[in-house]
């Protein structure tokens, strides 16, 4: 549902809406969670002491080591008995963090997934086919109370069981599918495998997010599919996915529920905020949220705030998508790299896949990058039997050329040099539904 009176009030109405917020949220942790009262106090300040937004840049950020510092149930600004549902994160970086919703908590994930879903083009009345991961994951759940809220039919499939999500596609000619991208592209080839195209495919849209991806996987999915793609953002210290959502006939970067969520972006080593428009960490602050608010929280993410008009009236600001981790960033020989920024270049070769792989190992003190990716079927076709013999092509192959194109491309394009390897189709571990790591690290700990 278009939520007119909060998606697209005047700008200045929703900063003061955000400030007010922003005070009485900081007020309730400062009143009811010990460890904000310490971090104001250590400041010198009180609730009272924001005046303006900016203010907000005056506290410290809240990371998941304080999660993890006060498990499970530490930093509730709620009796536990107020609690209504409980989520952990899947780990994607160490152990799972713990988090809790009151009942006005899982009405405004709904609320927000909602708004997603309808900007992502679902309406009411048509079949949701949700393969978001069922269970503490916040993804499943969240989706599938925004859904039905919409007045979609949901259909709670999980991730999984990849030849059963088939059928019931094919019978159930779901028009709106959620998942997340890698997994898109599993059950497209799936689809194919069973004799479909395009136009047998009923799915229209595809709300995709939960892991980093590119353009270039965008338009993958969307011409194996025949569907529109578009990225739906979140994280569950802050509520879930829902934090921000594309519009689908606009495509260009995810509108952030900022009556909700308010963002700032960060530099990634010094913390200090940055304007619109630069890349850094995007640091969130759930002023709404009941059970366990978070006020500044680190989430590690790459990306910047759109700045400039958009095609859709909403004043909320988009974000970009999501580089990597600030924590995946790979240092190769001195230069940042993103796992996203290989990817957006295998994508540019129609020989290869969109499945591939980066190990990290070391070879005496210098860490060595190798890009292991999946040729495509037809091009497997042509040049099959020297790509099964492991080890490397031979000089002058085929293969060996393609690799060396795609090494020097990646070179030009991103600025490093990795070791690339090509290999033969289903060769390289497939999403079950869940995240996809992407990163193997083999590095001995120094
Ligand atoms: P975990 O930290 O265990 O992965 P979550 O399941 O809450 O916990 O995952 C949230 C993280 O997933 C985000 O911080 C972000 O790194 C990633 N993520 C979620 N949605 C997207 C998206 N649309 N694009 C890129 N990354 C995403």
């Amino acid at each position: 549902m278009f939520n007119p009176t909060a998606e697209s009030m005047p700008v200045e109405k929703l900063r003061a809406l955000q400030l007010e917020r922003l005070r009485a949220c900081a007020r309730r942790v400062y009143e009811r969670v010990p460890f904000y009262r310490q971090r104001f106090e250590e400041r010198g300040m009180t609730p009272d002491d924001l005046r303006t937004l900016p203010d907000l840049a005056r506290l410290p950020f809240t990371r998941k080591s304080d999660l993890r510092d006060h498990y499970p149930f530490g930093l509730l600004a709620v009796p536990r008995e107020d609690v209504v549902r409980i989520h952990a994160s899947s780990g994607t970086t160490g152990k799972p963090t713990v988090v809790c919703y009151t009942e006005a908590d899982v009405a405004l994930f709904t609320e927000v997934v909602a708004r997603s879903l309808y900007a992502a083009g679902g309406r009411r009345g048509m079949i949701f086919h949700n393969a978001y991961g069922y269970g503490l994951f916040t993804g499943g759940l969240g989706t599938h109370y925004g859904g039905e809220r919409l007045g979609m039919s949901v259909v709670p499939i999980s991730g999984g069981m990849t030849e059963r999500q088939v059928t019931l596609i094919e019978d159930f000619r779901p028009e709106i599918i959620a998942c997340t991208p890698s997994y898109a592209l599993v059950l497209a080839e799936a689809l194919y495998a069973r004799g479909h195209s395009p136009k047998t495919i009923p799915i229209r849209y595809a709300v995709l997010g939960a892991e980093p991806w590119t353009e270039a996987m965008r338009a993958q999915i969307e011409e194996m599919l025949g569907c529109k793609a578009t990225n739906i953002y979140g994280l569950s210290e802050i509520i879930g996915p829902g934090v921000s959502q594309e519009d689908a006939n606009e495509q260009n970067g995810s509108y952030i529920w900022e009556d909700h969520f308010y963002p700032e972006i960060v530099d990634v080593e010094t913390g200090e905020p940055l304007p619109d428009g630069e890349w850094g960490v995007l640091v969130l602050t759930s002023m709404t949220r009941e059970a366990m608010p978070l006020l500044r929280y680190w989430t590690g993410d790459i990306t910047r705030l759109i700045p400039g008009e958009n095609a859709t009236g909403r004043s909320m600001r988009r974000m970009d998508i999501i580089r990597g981790r600030a924590d995946d960033m790979l240092i190769v020989r001195g230069v940042n790299v993103y796992p996203t920024q290989l990817e957006a270049v295998l994508v540019t070769f129609p020989q290869l896949s969109a499945h591939y792989q980066i190990t990290l190992a070391r070879a005496g003190l210098l860490d060595d990058v190798t890009v292991a990716v999946e040729v495509s079927e037809g091009y497997f076709k042509t040049v099959g039997p020297e790509l099964l013999e492991e080890g490397t092509p031979p000089a002058g192959s085929a293969v060996d050329g393609l690799s060396r194109q795609v090494q020097h491309r990646i070179k030009d394009t991103v600025g490093v040099t990795v070791a690339v390897r090509l290999v033969a189709p289903g060769r390289l571990p497939r999403s079950q539904g869940g995240k996809l790591r992407r990163v193997v690290d083999e590095r001995p700990a120094r």
